[in-house]
Formats: structure tokens, sequence, C-alpha cells
């Protein structure tokens, strides 16, 4: 069984244990071993990116831009590959996993442009003679915490910004898919970046995520999780000092209204509740439905379910591959019970499946599952599942919609499905949430913009786009006299000045 290292100072580095990862399509097939670190080891690499850092802070644009890019060209170059791979530790389809590593090339691509693009401001002062300069410099060393569903954008969209902006790196990958997180590391390691920039430290959250989010020597983190685990962390930070940006949750609403294009409302709702198994944190979970539609739309919706395959992620005609976890499927199977006993009725899917695989040992696959008639106040309606389980609600009309819409604690991605202009341009200022879409899935997002949300979803700045700077630069006002003394008199005068 092949073993896979940390990457420490740029050093595949042993560790002291190492962890099986397991394909949850086929519980026969381990991806390989994966280092499992320790505190000491999170000791080492922040030791070795500060020793890094004040080099890589003020090396060359062009430098950084390179590395960058060569990072980008190869994930592109090698999409088919480590699609592969990650479709097979987490489960994702192939075409879903392919073009998340293509994806992450692309921000690799982007943030190696934004290394070029990085500018300040230069203003008179208040005080004549005075200029003032406004730049923005690199954080230090940064930790970077992300979760398992997308085990090569999430991780693309940190260390991207992070290094474009002359920082230094350790990250901590999710437990459940190192196999896409080792081979990221892997190609920065061969990119040019000077050993000690970018660390891959492998393990538990317990120990590894902890040790970062407590070290001193750590002057940021970007965590991308489950809200409990987000609010912890962003506690610790506080109470240490280091600046904190936490993407977590959602409960995203999707509106059907009554002049909806019914066809479409009900493709963009199968896209957004059920492709990469419902594990997308911008998925949609709550269908709210206007009245007139609803029968048509329940109807049409389960039509379309009763075409989706579920199967093998790696196979060729699978739609929905499996839920990723005997854990995160025992949740999804307990919500739709809990729904239910709540007085939702259940209308397609909802149980575990035996699906045909490499093995013959099942894997963890679960038939989509709708529940109907369901209420605001039921726990489905409230809790975030993370799996392949909508809801749908009825109501009244619009305003009923966009209120239950609001009507929660979370705020990331909202969609209304409407041939409406008032009532699109009317949800797009009144949603609580930081993304919105009109006649589009939830999911699904561009890289060159901002993406994050609002309430308990997000917390600090937005990730991705020209917006990542806010995050991991930060920024320095400097006054010089005489620096504008150029423009007040002769340039004698000025030079005597
Ligand atoms: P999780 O919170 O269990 O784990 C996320 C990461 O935090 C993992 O690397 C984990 O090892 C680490 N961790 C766990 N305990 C820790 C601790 N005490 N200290 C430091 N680190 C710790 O989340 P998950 O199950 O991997 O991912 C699913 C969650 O992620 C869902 O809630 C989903 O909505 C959310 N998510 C959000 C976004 C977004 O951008 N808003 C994107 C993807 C996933």
């Amino acid at each position: 069984m092949p073993r896979y290292d940390n990457l420490i100072n740029g050093q595949w580095t042993a560790a002291a244990s190492y962890q099986a990862n397991t394909n949850p399509s086929d519980l026969a097939d381990v991806v390989g071993e994966y280092a499992q670190g320790t505190a000491e080891d999170v000791q080492t690499a922040v030791a070795a990116a500060t020793a890094a850092f004040p080099a890589w802070s003020l090396s060359g644009i062009q430098a950084r831009h390179d590395a960058l890019l060569k990072i980008g060209n190869e994930l592109l170059a090698r999409k088919a590959e480590l699609g592969d791979l990650l479709a097979r530790e987490e489960g994702k389809t192939l075409a879903e996993a392919i073009g998340e590593v293509g994806r992450a090339g692309q921000i690799f691509q982007f943030f190696a442009g934004e290394c070029l693009r990085l500018a300040g401001e230069s203003i008179p002062s208040l005080r004549p003679g005075v200029g003032v300069e406004i730049s923005r410099e690199p954080l230090g060393v940064v930790g970077l915490i992300t979760p398992w569903n997308f085990p090569m954008a999430i991780p693309a969209w940190k260390i991207a910004p992070a290094l474009a902006f002359g920082n230094c790196v350790v990250l901590k990958p999710a437990e459940l898919v190192p196999g896409s997180a080792w081979a990221l590391a892997d190609i920065i390691q061969r990119s040019g970046i000077p050993a000690g920039v970018f660390n891959l430290v492998m393990g538990t959250g317990r120990v590894i995520g902890e040790a970062l989010v407590h070290h001193p020597g750590i002057a940021a983190i970007s965590f991308t999780g489950s809200v409990g685990v987000g609010r912890g962390i962003a506690k610790a930070c506080a109470a240490n000092g280091k600046k904190v940006q936490l993407e977590m949750g959602g409960k995203n609403p999707q509106l059907v209204l009554d002049d909806a294009d019914l066809p479409q409302a009900v493709e963009l709702a199968a896209q957004s509740c059920f492709y990469s198994t419902g594990q997308r944190c911008t998925a949609s979970s709550r269908l709210i439905v206007t009245d007139q539609i609803y029968p048509a739309f329940v109807q049409a919706l389960q039509a379309r379910m009763a075409n989706l395959r579920v199967g093998d992620a790696r196979a060729a005609n699978t739609d929905i591959g499996p839920v990723v976890s005997q854990a995160q499927l025992e949740q999804d199977l307990h919500s739709v019970d809990i729904a239910q006993a709540e007085g939702a009725v259940l209308a397609a899917g909802g149980t575990r499946v035996g699906c045909h695989t490499g093995s013959g040992k099942l894997g963890f696959f679960m038939q989509p599952a709708l529940l109907v008639d369901s209420t605001a106040e039921m726990r489905i309606n409230r809790e975030e599942v993370f799996g392949p389980v909508a809801s749908v609600v009825r109501v009244r009309d619009y305003e009923e919609a966009l209120h239950m819409a609001n009507d929660t604690e979370f705020g990331l991605s909202a969609g209304i499905a409407t041939t409406s202009l008032k009532y699109a341009t009317h949800f797009k200022r009144h949603s609580q949430a930081g993304m919105v879409m009109v006649n589009l899935p939830t999911a699904g997002v561009d890289y060159h913009v901002p993406f994050g949300g609002r309430k308990g979803s997000s917390y600090g700045p937005r990730e991705q786009g020209r917006y990542a700077q806010e995050f991991y630069t930060t920024v320095k006002t400097a006054y010089t006299l005489g620096a504008y003394a150029w423009c007040f008199g002769p340039l004698k005068q000025a030079a005597n000045a």
C-alpha cells in the first residue's frame, strides 16, 4: 500500500502513524495510507514557514507569478488523472471531479495574474508637502484548514491568494480526503517555490487543526467547514489576536414562483439539491414553492428524480455518487426520519441503496430524498443536513416565500425561479444571502468574483477574486514629508525643501 508523507520545509517527512484513505464507492478499495501528523510537526512546519517568510514576502512578483502559473498549468494538464483520484476518495462523479481540478487550475492561473496587479494608492496629505501612500503587505504565516467536500478547489482558493500576496502557508486538509491535498502539495513543491513557503501537515482537526489555531507564530487562519468548529476557531483566534476568515454551513433556499418556467425550475432544483450528492455548502435544501405551481412542480421533480442514477462515482453513467462516509450517511438518513416524525411526507428516495461496485462491497449509497408538505418550523428546514435531502414548503405568494427564505440563521446562497423582472430584482436586493441566483442553481459560482455568505454562514472578508486580498494582506499607510514638494512650487525650491 503506498504511503504519503507530510511536506515540511521542502522535505517529504515521515509520520509516526498513517491512516487508510478509503473509496466511499467501494469500501474494499484503499487509495493509500496518509501521514497523521502531530503537534510537533505543526511546530516544525510553522518554524520553517516563519524562516521562509522574509525572503518570500520580498520576492519579485514575477517569480511568484511564474510559480503560480506553473501550478495552474499542471493542474489543468492533469485534470483527468487527478479528477479520477478526487472522485475515488471523495465520491463526487468523475465529471464533477475533473471539473473541480480544472477549477483549481484556473484559480492558480487567476492569482498568478493577481501577483502583477497588486496596486496601492498615492494621495496628498491634508498637510501641504506631505505625501501619503497606502499599500498592502503580506500577513506572515497563514494556517489553512479545509473540509472534505471540495478537496482540491477549496485548498486552491486559499493557497493561491496566500502565496500570491507573499504569505507562507501551512495547509491542514480534511481527514477524509488527504489524497487530493497531497497531489496538490506535490505540484506546488515542484513549482520552484522555496522550501518552507508551503507546508502540508495531514492529520486530525483535534491535533493539527487546534495546534495551528493556537500557535503564536500563525498570523491568520482561513477555515472552511462546519459552524460548530468554525465558531470555536473564531473564539480562539480572537483571544490570540489572529485574523480569521470562516466559511461555514448553509440552509440555502430555492424559491419557485407561480410564473416560473417549470422545466427550468425542476432542472435547477435537481442540480442544486442532489448533484455532488448534495454535499456542497451552496446546495439548495429548502424548496419554497408558491401555491399554484406547487402540485405540478412536485410531480415533475419526482419524475426527474426517478431518472437520477446513483452509483460508483467513477462509472460512466452515474449522476449521483456515494455519500462521503458512514457517519455522514447515518446523519442524512436520520434527518429523513426526523422530518417524517415531524409530519413531512417522503415523496421520493431517502433510503440506503446497494450498488454494484468494483469489489461488490457496499459503498455509502443513498437514493436522493424529497420531503414534501414540510413547514418552516421543522428541523429539516432549519438545520443543515449536507446530503442529498431536499424539503418542499408550500407558500401563498412571493412575500411569504421571501420571508421564509430569510428566516434562517444561515445566509450563504439563495435562488429564485421566476419569469418576473419585478420579483427577480426585489429578491436580489432583499435576500439576506451573500450570493443570489436568478433562474440558476444555488450552487455553481465563478472564481473571479467574491464568494461568501452572511449571518451564520460566513465570518470575515470574502474569498476568491480580487476580494481575496482583503484577507491575505494588511494595509499600511505611510506619510512622507516632501514627497509632494515639487507640486507646490518651482523645482529649485522643492529641491531645497
Ligand atoms: P468540519 O468542521 O468537521 O471540518 C473542517 C476542517 O476542520 C477539517 O479539516 C477538520 O479536520 C478541521 N477541524 C475539526 N475540528 C477542528 C478543531 N477543533 N480545530 C481546528 N480544526 C478542526 O467540516 P467538514 O465535515 O469537513 O465539512 C462540512 C462542512 O463544511 C459543512 O458544514 C459545509 O457546509 C461546510 N462547508 C462550507 C463551505 C463554504 O464555503 N461556506 C464550503 C464547503 C463546506
